[in-house]
């Protein structure tokens, strides 16, 4: 039984203020595996403190030396690898396989960073004038329990990297794996103030760092509903605001497509991180002549999707992360059958053999229509709706037609046709041909899925501000 007590203000771990206690649960057993004293409203305040005290001489830094802390970083995260996986395995049930993935790639962002800073030019003169990118100020950093180290290490590294100091709330569901990432962190040797942690609750925490003058900027990962909240309530302070919210990515597979490597590819998107991935192509759209062949490809190819321990390499698909999680799930499968779509794999209910824990069925649904409520809301499960089309025109309309704008994927054998495609897609990122990654490419959402760009560069330029000096002799 791991208990933590304790937040990181101004460089060291001090006991929380906030008096409230949180059972950790695992999600794999159901049981408690820890408890975490919350922090509170003044945990804040004197982490945002820290960081106002921090800024006057970070905000000042060279690229240089700002360099060297992202070196810093990388180096003491690198060294936890193991350990931060474990923890992503214990307390969120991410199956290892992607666990590990995630924290490698959480990881990568401090070097990503690191070439993309080298690379800006922070400063620009033509004439008299002289342009410079400034960093713009404390930014508060509230993340989504999904993903943890991944999102906590690239938004620090795009802060650290634009010459920000931070405030970082991590969600209530990942303390003990925010605990060994900050003991991690901590052994970069950071100016004291520069990196502060306070785990608590979203109404207390998060919302103490949206409405105080002391933060000038909010970097969210998490829900729309959030979002929008951080928005509104962000106003009253003119906080800048970047958001990383939801989708409901479309799959398209086009009639060209070879369908043993399309299927297989598809049922990746659809059931990565277990599901719980803001990226997950939930609509997978198939050409209604191939509807049949489809269908027989995704019954064979789900029998080896596996469910179970997800601290077993084999295992591909762990616990949804929370009672209410799986409860969530639960009643959207219920929701589809209500609506008439036909269960082709999965349903509702435990898998076999899984009575503890939180695992729900890798769910498909075929003969959806793209106004079902299992067609247009996220659910956050490994749950697929499949969806028919009759032309490519129409393929395209219906990936378009959502609220959400994330990700999107497009299966085909003609690669020319299907980057014409992609070029129509109305999402922040669309791949080809299957799931890959580059961690200089922009990540961020049109419509409802977000407000602004991550990763490299376009991560970096989202806490910074333009400053223009101009002489007039
Ligand atoms: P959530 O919105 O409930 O919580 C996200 C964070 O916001 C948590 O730290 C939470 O404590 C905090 N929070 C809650 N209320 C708040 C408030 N009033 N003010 C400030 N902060 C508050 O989301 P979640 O359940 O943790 O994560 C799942 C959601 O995140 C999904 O919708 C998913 O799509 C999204 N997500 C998006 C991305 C992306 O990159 N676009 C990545 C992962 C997850």
């Amino acid at each position: 039984m791991t208990v933590l007590t304790k937040q990181y203000i101004d460089g060291a771990f001090v006991e929380s203020h906030g008096r409230e206690v949180m059972n950790i649960i695992s999600p794999t057993r159901g049981t408690a595996i820890g408890r975490v004293t919350l922090a509170d409203e003044e945990d804040t305040r004197r982490a945002i403190a820290a960081a106002r005290r921090a800024f006057a001489t970070y905000g000042r830094s060279t690229k240089e030396e700002r360099l060297e802390i992202l070196r810093r970083l990388h180096a003491a995260a690198s060294a936890r690898v193991d350990d931060l996986t474990a923890a992503m395995v214990e307390e969120y049930g991410g199956v290892v396989q992607f666990a590990g993935l995630i924290v490698q790639s959480g990881i990568a962002a401090f070097q990503a960073a690191e070439q993309a800073l080298l690379e800006m030019p922070l400063t620009r003169s033509w004439g008299k004038t002289t342009v410079t990118l400034e960093p713009v100020g404390v930014a508060g950093l509230i993340t989504a329990w999904n993903a943890n180290t991944l999102f906590i290490c690239l938004k620090l590294a795009s802060a650290v990297a634009a010459g920000c100091t931070v405030v970082i709330k991590p969600s209530e569901l990942s303390a003990l794996q925010t605990q060994v990432l900050t003991e991690a962190l901590h052994e970069a040797k950071l100016p004291k103030g520069l990196l502060n942690v306070v785990t608590g609750r979203g109404d207390v925490v998060g919302a103490e760092l949206v409405r105080n003058p002391g933060v000038d900027k909010i970097s969210f990962t998490g829900s729309v509903g959030v979002g929008k909240s951080i928005m509104r309530d962000g106003a009253a302070t003119m906080k800048r605001v970047t958001l990383e919210l939801g989708g409901k990515s479309p799959t398209i597979v086009l009639d060209d497509a070879d369908l043993g490597h399309a299927i297989p590819a598809a049922l990746v998107l659809a059931f990565m991180n277990s599901g719980q991935a803001c990226a997950a192509g939930t609509r997978l759209l198939v050409p209604r002549k191939q509807l049949e062949a489809a269908k027989r490809a995704i019954t064979e190819a789900t029998q080896g999707i596996t469910v179970g321990d997800p601290a077993d390499p084999k295992i591909a698909v762990g616990p949804m992360v929370s009672q209410k999680q799986y409860d969530r799930v639960q009643a959207y499968i219920r929701k589809g059958i209500e609506e008439g779509a036909e269960l082709l794999v999965g349903g509702e209910g435990r898998p076999q053999g899984l009575d503890a824990g939180y695992f729900v069925k890798p769910t498909v649904f075929v003969n959806v229509t793209n106004d079902m409520t299992i067609a247009r809301e996220e659910i956050f499960g490994p749950v697929l709706s499949v969806i028919t089309y009759d032309s490519e025109e129409e393929a395209i309309r219906i990936a378009n037609d959502s609220n959400y704008g994330l990700h999107a994927a497009v299966l085909g054998t003609d690669v020319r046709r299907a980057r014409h495609v992609a070029s129509q897609l109305r999402a922040g990122r669309v791949v080809i041909n299957g799931m890959t990654d580059d961690p200089q490419a922009p990540w961020g959402g049109f419509k409802y899925s977000g407000v602004g760009r991550e990763y490299g560069r376009y991560g970096i330029e989202a806490f910074l501000e333009t400053r223009a000096i101009l002489e007039a002799s």
